[in-house]
């Protein structure tokens, strides 16, 4: 089968012929109906040197994935072949107090995991390929009715990260409340939506590019804002000179974590969920009084049955941008570019 394969670090992937997986005892094979493209795998293609990651390479990229049930292996109760499903991403132990919990992505034994602090497409072969091999069932969440793996694929990651920083945001997301969210991309314009749909509270979008900021208005946001030295003053006079309670940066550079602390609100919440890595130096009087500023990385198994069926009722749409497998080193160069409209999807 084709695979989009990063063969060594800091190269660009390539396409390649690689066996069709077979599932051992516990394990099922999916076929891809749908792999995303994520802004992350430029960093992990692009910045990282040799022994920088606990991975090895070469690998097939690719960890935002769903697709039907092709074959299983022993043991495999669940799910049957061609059942439509989706792909948790972060692939732990399966046994740690967080694993229980569904949280994979904090996995506390990742010794025991099946890659180091990764997953399919992370580390260990990935979704932009025919088909992919699943080291364990409760890694697989059935589709509900109604929705098909290319629209699901993308919420795995571009959905499941957004939702579970809204959601650990949600008692400050009230009707008098205002959340930002900074940056409309694959994430951002997912973010706007999920605010929408589960909290009564305000959007006011950012971004530096005016399709952006389009699709931002498309999707629900009431306010849109443009990404300058002139944004926390116009978030300001948004929300009568409070600032925003909660805001989610989907960048993380400098000057998106720092407009994130200085446009909030004293008591609110300012996350940084985009790894574009910029850093900010902190102090007692940095921010406003009060303002939490955390990170979150991925989300919940949990959290992900709950976005599914979010998907499933029409109230989370995403807007993507679909692929060949041919042509999915094409999509990380539109990414690279910052020509995507929403999310690049890989259809095989
Ligand atoms: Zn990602
Ligand atoms: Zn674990």
């Amino acid at each position: 089968m084709k695979a989009l394969r990063l063969i060594d670090w800091k190269t660009d992937p390539e396409l390649v012929e690689v066996p069709k997986p077979t599932p051992g005892p516990g394990q099922v094979i999916v076929k891809i109906g749908g792999a995303g493209a994520c802004h992350s795998d430029l960093h992990v293609m692009h910045d990282f040197e040799p022994g920088v990651m606990p991975w090895k390479v070469p690998f097939t990229l690719g960890h935002e994935n769903a697709g039907w049930v092709d074959s299983v292996g022993d043991g495999v109760r669940s799910v049957a072949e061609g059942d439509a499903v989706a792909v948790y991403g972060p692939w732990g132990c399966g046994k740690c107090s967080r694993c229980q919990q569904g949280f994979e992505n904090y996995c506390e034994n990742p010794a025991e995991a099946p890659v180091v602090s990764g997953g399919g497409g992370l580390g260990l072969d990935g979704g932009m390929a025919e088909y992919l091999l699943v080291p364990a069932e409760r890694l697989l969440v059935r589709l509900p009715d109604g929705l098909d793996p290319a629209t699901a694929a993308p919420l795995t990651d571009a959905g499941l990260t957004p939702y579970h920083a809204i959601r650990r945001s949600w008692s400050k997301m009230t009707p008098t409340s205002t959340v930002v969210v900074i940056g409309v991309g694959g994430l951002g314009h997912i973010a706007v939506q999920l605010v929408k749909a589960t909290t009564s509270a305000r959007v006011i979008a950012v971004d530096n590019r005016q399709d952006a900021l389009q699709l931002a208005t498309q999707v629900g946001a009431d306010h849109v804002v443009t990404s300058d030295d002139e944004a926390a003053g116009a978030i300001k006079d948004l929300t009568g000179g409070h600032g925003a309670d909660v805001l989610l940066d989907c960048v993380g550079a400098e000057a998106t974590i720092e407009l994130a602390r200085t446009a909030a609100r004293p008591l609110g919440d300012a996350t940084i969920v985009g790894i574009a890595g910029g850093s900010v130096p902190l102090s007692f009087f940095s921010q406003p009084f009060e303002v939490s500023i955390q990170t979150t990385y991925w989300g919940s198994r949990p959290e992900l049955v709950e976005l599914l069926e979010l998907a499933a009722r029409g109230l989370v749409h995403v807007e993507s941008s679909t692929y060949s497998l041919d042509h999915a080193a094409q999509a990380y160069r539109d990414l690279h570019d910052g020509t995507v409209h929403g999310r690049a999807v890989v259809v095989p």
